[in-house]
């Protein structure tokens, strides 16, 4: 694409509302209500609207809009990185086998990767569980005009932790009670204030998915050779903490779905789907920051204008030259 100095660039065009902004309601978790994840599908596909359409338009128009999405994604992030004024962090939460990593990989994978960064966060080591237990994604933040995403996240301190309190480390009660999680709620609600004050658009995503379908996941990867390398021992036992880890789910999104820094509960059993919601969001938000390319002062201008001319004279010379 040609660039003339003069003419601002018009590289980023903003998305269609390629999904109703009233369908993406029902998987928003509005600030300060009580989540009963029972009240959130897993497989859109069975709601009376899904069936209306039927599953060969579904699976058509999502991957539509994941192709379109990626698009405007790439897009934005290049805006994203010329305004220089935010950065975006996603957070991705979820039971194993609910779709984190393929998700990312299928939402991400048109984007600059020169202009976003993946984390994936496991057990803590010794050092970073002598630290507050923010520490190591404070680190790992994005700078402004970049992307950053968080395979686990904060959130797996009052998730898997909370399930598993005796994983909390040197220092901390042996019998945490519902206070110590409340202000651990109340922690990550404030970093997450400081963040978006300081121009960190925060989109939380927790794929929902449903205890038969990653029976089915599961039962996949140890059936299927190319897939064994995916399951771990740790897979079963955690399944056997489901009802502990949806109730730390629903008490860990009531807490902390703000305005700044919203969660949203993406039905996962059905993967096109959970993919082309996630991207619909993401490019929706970034647009609603209305970011602008930075304007180009007058004295800035005179020099693209004289550095245009004086190119465009020296190569007409050079071309005129006379070959020997
Ligand atoms: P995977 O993402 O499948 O490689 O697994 C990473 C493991 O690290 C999961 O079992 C997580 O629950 C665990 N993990 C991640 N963050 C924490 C944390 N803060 N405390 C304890 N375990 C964690
Ligand atoms: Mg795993």
């Amino acid at each position: 694409m040609i660039r003339r100095a003069g003419i601002l660039p018009s590289i980023y065009q903003p998305p269609i509302a390629m999904i109703k902004p009233k369908l993406i309601k029902q998987f928003l978790v509005e600030p300060g209500t009580e989540v009963n994840l029972k009240d959130y599908v897993t497989d859109w596909t069975e709601t009376d609207e899904a069936k209306e359409l039927g599953t060969d338009v579904i699976k058509d128009r999502a991957s539509l809009i994941l192709e379109e999405n990626r698009k405007h994604l790439d897009s934005a992030q290049e805006l994203l990185y010329a305004s220089d004024t935010h950065s975006v962090l996603l957070i991705f939460q979820a039971m194993d086998a609910a779709g984190k990593d393929g998700t990312i990989r299928h939402v991400m994978s048109g984007v600059n990767p020169q202009g976003c960064q993946v984390f994936s966060f496991k057990k803590p080591s010794a050092e970073e569980l002598d630290h507050n237990f923010l520490w190591r994604y404070m680190k790992a933040l994005p700078e402004r005009g970049r992307i950053g995403i968080f395979n686990r996240s904060y959130y797996e301190d009052v998730l898997v932790v909370k399930v598993h309190p005796e994983w909390l480390g040197p220092g901390q009660p042996a019998d945490p009670d519902h206070r110590f999680w409340e202000k651990r709620y109340e922690d990550i609600n404030n970093f997450e204030k400081h963040l978006s004050r300081n121009g960190t658009l925060v989109l939380k995503f927790f794929l929902h998915v449903s205890k038969d379908e990653q029976k089915r996941r599961f039962l996949e990867r140890l059936t299927n050779t190319e897939k064994h390398w995916k399951f771990s021992g740790a897979d079963l036992e955690e399944r056997e903490h489901w009802k502990s880890y949806q109730k730390a789910f629903a008490d860990a999104l009531s807490a902390t779905s703000t305005k700044r820094a919203p969660w949203y509960v993406i039905p996962a059993d059905r993967k096109y789907v959970a993919r082309a919601l996630v991207a619909d969001i993401i490019a929706t938000a970034i647009q609603d920051l209305k970011l602008e390319f930075p304007k180009v002062s007058p004295e800035k201008m005179a020099l693209l204008d004289a550095a245009r001319e004086k190119l465009e004279g020296k190569d007409k010379d050079k071309d005129q030259k006379p070959q020997s």
